[in-house]
């Protein structure tokens, strides 16, 4: 069996990368390293001693995808590829509404003509908006508050008319919490390009010295130390939840949303403790003002995804903060 992986190359693709192959698919690549390097894929390859079949093209190209379509027999598709940056969004919304969306578009179509009809698509936490009360169910009411939300929402209905139109489609949407951690070889782990929007990679640059503290945003929040307490979730978890996720493909048909989460908060300063004592370094911090549109607290419930894909999150913060660290630690200027 043989499965496209669209942004392959990227944080979360090159962890379900590792897994996927580990499952014993074959896996075939596509992604135009616009937020990524093909270093990852050769490291993928380093782990797993198994090679994969990489195109360096634009989602939105269509020709390109029939060509990959039609030199490769394609079972399934997971589809990471898009922007991810909520601030950039705020400021450029066409970029993303184009990308994020047109990616979805031209791979929906392209499927079509091959009739391939499975795919895990990543969606996010943020497509809840601003939930009424935690955890977070898959059935609770859906909305978007800034554009990258938006484009999460609207390929989610997307690929919604697209079953209804055809219930001879098995999608997967996959409402990912917060994906932090790195493989515990060191070899693949996140890499942001400029200075990092989210808080994990942030913590692992001062602890490399690429920055030089934290900026804690906001001490006054309703959690247990006033700091903004989020579902941390370790990427090799989120990436085993796409096998899982395939696996639900090739056994079903339908239209469903999976929350992939731990079912547990943490603060910042508690991740950030948690990381000082993995790595043995100190994280001096500051605090600053609340981030706009920052909520006191998110996480989900994972019910649905343990008791249908039959997955749950083993990795603890403590497992999260060692293998960031190694990653960091190794690669202090990540893949460059
Ligand atoms: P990433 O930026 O590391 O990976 C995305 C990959 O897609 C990159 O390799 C990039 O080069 C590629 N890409 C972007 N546009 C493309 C295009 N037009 N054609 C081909 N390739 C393209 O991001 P990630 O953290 O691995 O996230 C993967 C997916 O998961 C994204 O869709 C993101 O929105 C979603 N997601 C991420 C998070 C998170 O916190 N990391 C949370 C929820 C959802
Ligand atoms: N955060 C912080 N400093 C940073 C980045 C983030 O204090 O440099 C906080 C942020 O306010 C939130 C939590 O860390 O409470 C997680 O933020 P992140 O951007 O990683 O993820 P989000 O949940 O916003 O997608």
């Amino acid at each position: 069996m043989s499965i496209l992986i669209t942004g392959g190359a990227g944080f979360i693709g090159s962890h379900t990368c590792v897994e996927i192959l580990d499952a014993g698919y074959d896996v075939v690549v596509v992604d135009n390293l616009s937020n990524s390097s093909r270093k990852a894929l050769e490291r993928v390859e380093k782990i797993t001693g198994k090679t994969l079949k990489f195109y360096e093209a634009d989602v939105r190209n269509t020709d390109a995808l029939r060509k990959i379509f039609s030199e490769n027999s394609i079972d399934a598709v997971i589809h990471f590829a898009g922007y991810k940056a909520v601030g950039e969004s705020v400021r450029e919304p066409l970029k993303y509404y184009d990308n994020n969306i047109g990616c979805t578009v031209s791979l929906l179509s392209v499927m079509d003509e091959f009739g391939v009809k499975r795919i895990v698509f990543s969606s996010s936490a943020t497509v809840y908006g601003i939930p009424e009360k935690m955890p977070i169910t898959e059935e609770m009411p859906l909305s978007a508050i800034n554009p990258y939300g938006r484009t999460k929402l609207f390929i989610e209905e997307i690929l919604r008319d697209r079953y209804n139109a055809d219930n001879g489609w098995s999608i997967a949407l996959l409402r990912y919490f917060n994906p932090i951690g790195a493989h515990k070889s060191g070899l693949i782990g996140e890499s942001p390009k400029g200075i990092p929007n989210n808080l994990m990679p942030f913590i692992s640059q001062v602890a490399v010295g690429r920055l030089t503290e934290l900026h804690v945003f906001g001490d006054d929040y309703n959690t247990s130390d006033g700091t903004g307490s989020r579902d941390y979730i370790h990427v090799v978890d989120l990436a085993k939840g796409h096998v899982k996720a395939i696996e639900w493909a090739f056994t079903h048909t339908g239209c469903e949303a999976f929350n992939l989460g731990t079912g547990k908060g943490t603060t910042v300063m508690e991740l950030r403790d948690a990381f000082v004592r993995a790595s043995g370094v100190d994280i001096p911090y500051v605090i600053d003002p609340r981030r706009p549109g920052d909520l006191d607290e998110l996480y989900a419930s994972c019910d649905k995804a343990k008791s249908v894909l039959g997955w749950e999150a083993t990795l603890n913060i403590n497992d999260m903060c060692k293998d960031t660290w190694l990653w960091q630690r190794d690669n202090p200027n990540g893949y460059d």
